[in-house]
């Protein structure tokens, strides 16, 4: 790290506590555990679009070994046309799987206006690749006090990740989970949209005392690959994934958001006995 960034806090030096560089800081979500000795799974269905549907991709979730329920009410859409999420209809949804299922809930905030009434339902708070920038909406989620979820934005480097997760921690916010989600790529000669940066997480875990997680859902874009990248992920040192899920009992061909990704409940569960077993080293 050079130049002014010397002076992010984020960076293990600069936290006394993590200065060894085999210590990171353990993010409790709901009693989840981010960062510490076992890789978490943190998954669940791209966007709600039901009750039904969300609770049985919670189930499916609970069932394969999940440890955490991720689905968006507010989604990031590149066109405006494009299905925008139930919104707080789809924060209520989550609450009521929440009170069913006993899973912690990760859900995304887009608007700093609605940090509030996102964080009154969410465990943990998604600041969205597309977001990673929006300023205003760091320092409201950091204000909250509640866990965020910062993905990479797919054009980031490592630096102006870390300046944005600083924009969280200087609220008084260390609670930050870093999410590695794939960035673009040339895709003339491939229908994928981005690709998992490998690299990136040695680096960012030597640099900062954050727990990393990978999301090989959003980086491939289809779900026949999403266990490949994961182990790759894992074997590179990630404190856990984010994976879409398909719903059982669900058409995919009926999904508005993210159809390609979702993997079925018995591909899910491979992934999480593998996750389980993987182990992170320091
Ligand atoms: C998502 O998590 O559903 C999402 C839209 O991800 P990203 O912000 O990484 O594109
Ligand atoms: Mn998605």
């Amino acid at each position: 790290m050079t130049g002014g960034l010397s002076n992010l806090s984020i960076l293990r030096r600069n936290w006394p506590e993590y200065a060894d560089p085999g210590t990171t800081h353990v993010v409790d979500v709901c009693r989840v555990q981010v960062g510490g000795d076992r890789p978490v799974v943190i998954a669940g269905p791209c966007a709600v679009e039901s009750y039904e549907q969300t609770l049985s991709a919670a189930r499916a979730v609970k069932a394969a070994g999940g440890q955490l329920l991720r689905g968006g009410a507010f989604k990031p859409r590149t066109s405006p046309y494009s299905f925008q999420g139930l919104g707080r209809e789809g924060l209520e949804i989550l609450a009521r799987v929440r009170a069913e299922t006993g899973l912690g809930v990760v859900t995304e905030v887009q608007d700093p206006r609605m940090v509030g009434d996102v964080a009154g339902t969410a465990d943990m708070l998604q600041i969205g690749s597309r977001s990673m920038q929006n300023f205003p909406l760091l320092v409201e989620a950091g204000r909250t006090g509640i866990p965020v979820l910062l993905k990479r934005g797919f054009s980031a480097t490592l630096e102006e990740w870390l300046c944005a997760a600083e924009y969280v921690a200087r609220e008084g916010n260390r609670d930050i989970v870093l999410c590695e989600r794939g960035i673009r790529r040339d895709c003339s000669w491939s229908h994928a949209r981005s690709e998992f940066d490998l690299e990136v997480i040695d680096p960012l875990r030597r640099a900062t005392p954050l727990p990393v997680i990978g999301d090989p859902s959003h980086a491939t874009g289809e779900w026949t690959r999403v266990e490949d990248v994961s182990r790759a992920a894992l074997e590179a040192g990630v404190h856990g994934l984010l994976i879409e899920v398909l719903a059982p009992g669900t058409e995919r061909s009926e999904l508005r958001c993210d159809a390609h990704q979702g993997v079925p409940e018995d591909v899910l569960a491979r992934i999480t006995e593998f996750a389980r077993g993987a182990g992170v080293e320091a």
